[in-house]
């Protein structure tokens, strides 16, 4: 059978073949390990803990206390939405019996199945989600640096940057320049460059 997401996650495929694990190894509950509470991380923690109905052990391993998407970032860029609307917290993950950590994630081992936090704490896991996102590497792009990035806002992780470049837009001066570049292709979202410049369009 060819196994595609949709059947991974919706119809206890993964979770039986996990279910069939500690029984071998006589441990208690399985257990899922998530590192990320993102869009991928946090919807793959949900649907694992309510496919597998209790049965399995999910733990949520996310930095922050608060998620705020990147999608209708640029809503909030154009002032169609506030920024509060961007942010999520983990309550309703925890409702659901999944154990949410803050802390960041610092070390996989995969031979023994455990992952380490930078508080010091270590996780044993059965299986491993990683889905930590993107970020930004110092000194991949030459001539740029993290620094930059206060004074030129990217804005591709919504938060701080997102709102930064927003003051800026609205404290140009009348006849002042907004420059943007986009991506090269192949890049993760066609539409985004050209979505952020009608919001911006629409502000000023
Ligand atoms: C401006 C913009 C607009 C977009 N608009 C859309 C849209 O309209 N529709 C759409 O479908 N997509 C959109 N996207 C793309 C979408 O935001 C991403 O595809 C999505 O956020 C990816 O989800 P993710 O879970 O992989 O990563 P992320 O959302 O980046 O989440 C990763 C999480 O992992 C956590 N993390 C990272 N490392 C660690 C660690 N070591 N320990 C613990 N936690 C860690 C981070 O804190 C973060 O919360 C947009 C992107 C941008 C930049």
């Amino acid at each position: 059978m060819l196994l595609k997401r949709r059947h991974f996650l919706g119809t206890g495929l993964a979770a039986s073949a996990l279910l069939a694990a500690p029984a071998v190894l006589g441990q208690g509950k399985p257990k899922v390990v998530v590192i990320g509470g993102g869009a991928g991380g946090a919807t793959a923690a949900r649907y694992i803990a309510k496919d597998s109905e209790g049965a399995i052990e999910v733990t949520l391993v996310e930095a922050n206390p608060v998620y705020t998407t990147c999608f209708f970032s640029n809503l909030y860029l154009g002032g169609f939405r506030d920024f509060e609307s961007l942010q999520h917290g983990y309550g309703k993950l925890s409702e659901a019996g999944i154990t949410v950590i803050h802390d960041t994630a610092t070390g996989v081992d995969r031979a023994a199945r455990t992952v380490t936090l930078a508080g010091g704490q270590v996780l044993p896991y059965d299986r491993l989600i990683l889905s930590p996102g993107i970020d930004f590497k110092e000194g991949s792009v030459p001539g740029w640096s993290l620094a930059d990035a206060e004074v030129m806002p990217h804005a591709y992780k919504a938060g701080p940057q997102t709102q930064l470049l927003k003051s800026q837009v609205e404290a140009m001066p009348q006849g002042g320049v907004f420059a943007m570049v986009a991506p090269p292709n192949p890049y993760r979202c066609p539409p985004g460059p050209y979505e952020r410049l009608c919001m911006i369009a629409h502000l000023l």
